[in-house]
């Protein structure tokens, strides 16, 4: 896995947005590499940049300086048709509101982005749909579904591409932890059947555990997760240990 060439690589990203007190600073030079069919979870409190980092990755969003490569393609120099382009054919993505289209059964949800990349595969989507339980409810609308229900045809939705790789804003976030498990359990065993790499933003220790990799965003800055899986940071036990 070391050895293969990144697939995506964030190099010395910065990242401010206008306020009235002037530019805030978000991301100030977080740079990481993800290999193929790697997970890792983006860490850190609420207003840390997870979202925005997730944003600028997904090319929906640009970077005030630094480099997004997916694959060694520079997704800046892109215009804004071939990036939507590469987002659609390499990328999918699910967000913590599920952001389903309301007008649309649960069998349209699911295979729309995939038709519009040119990407259908109606034995695949089939399998997506039995895989996550919503096979008998592909007649059905959203506003019909659960919440996890919902979730999960977010996932199927992204993966129907099969995209190299999955972006994943806080998916459990508005889920109760048994249907937030169920999600990740699905989605974590359709992303390594598939190959995706998966990018995952989280607030949550307990699902960043289930991952390969965990960086945190503190204060704009991006490092690697000291902390064993599931438990809490190495920074906070030494905090705690020298009495502070
Ligand atoms: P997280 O996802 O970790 O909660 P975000 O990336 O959503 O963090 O936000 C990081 C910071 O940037 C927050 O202070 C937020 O208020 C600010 N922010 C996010 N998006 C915008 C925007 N479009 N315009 C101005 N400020 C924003
Ligand atoms: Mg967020």
């Amino acid at each position: 896995m070391l050895s293969a060439a990144p697939m995506l690589e964030v190099a010395a990203v910065e990242k401010s947005y206008p306020t009235p007190q002037g530019p805030q600073p978000v991301l100030k030079g977080a740079s990481l590499a993800v290999a193929p069919g790697e997970t890792l979870a983006v860490m850190g409190e609420s207003g840390s940049g997870k979202s925005t980092l997730l944003h600028l990755v997904a090319g929906l969003d640009a970077p005030d300086r630094g480099e997004i490569r997916l694959e060694g393609v520079a997704v800046q120099a892109l215009d804004d048709q071939a990036r939507a382009s590469l987002r659609r054919a390499r990328m999918g993505l699910v967000f913590q509101q599920f952001h389903l289209v309301a007008s649309f059964t649960v069998a349209e949800n699911l295979t729309f982005q995939a038709r519009l990349a040119g990407r259908e595969d109606p034995a695949w989507t089939a399998a997506l749909a039995e895989r996550l339980g919503l096979a008998s409810l592909l007649s059905r609308y959203p506003e019909q579904l659960s919440g996890g229900q919902q979730q999960r045809l977010a996932i199927g939705r992204a993966l129907a591409g099969k995209p190299a790789l999955l972006l994943a804003d806080e998916p459990t976030g508005a889920l109760d932890q048994e249907n937030g498990d169920l999600v990740l359990d699905l989605a974590l065993g359709l992303v390594r059947e598939t190959g995706a790499a998966l990018m995952m933003a989280t607030h949550s220790a307990r699902v960043a555990a289930r991952l390969d990799r965990r960086l945190r965003l503190d204060h704009g800055v991006l490092s690697e997760d000291a902390a064993a899986p599931g438990t809490q940071s190495a920074a906070a036990s030494l905090k705690k240990a020298r009495g502070a």
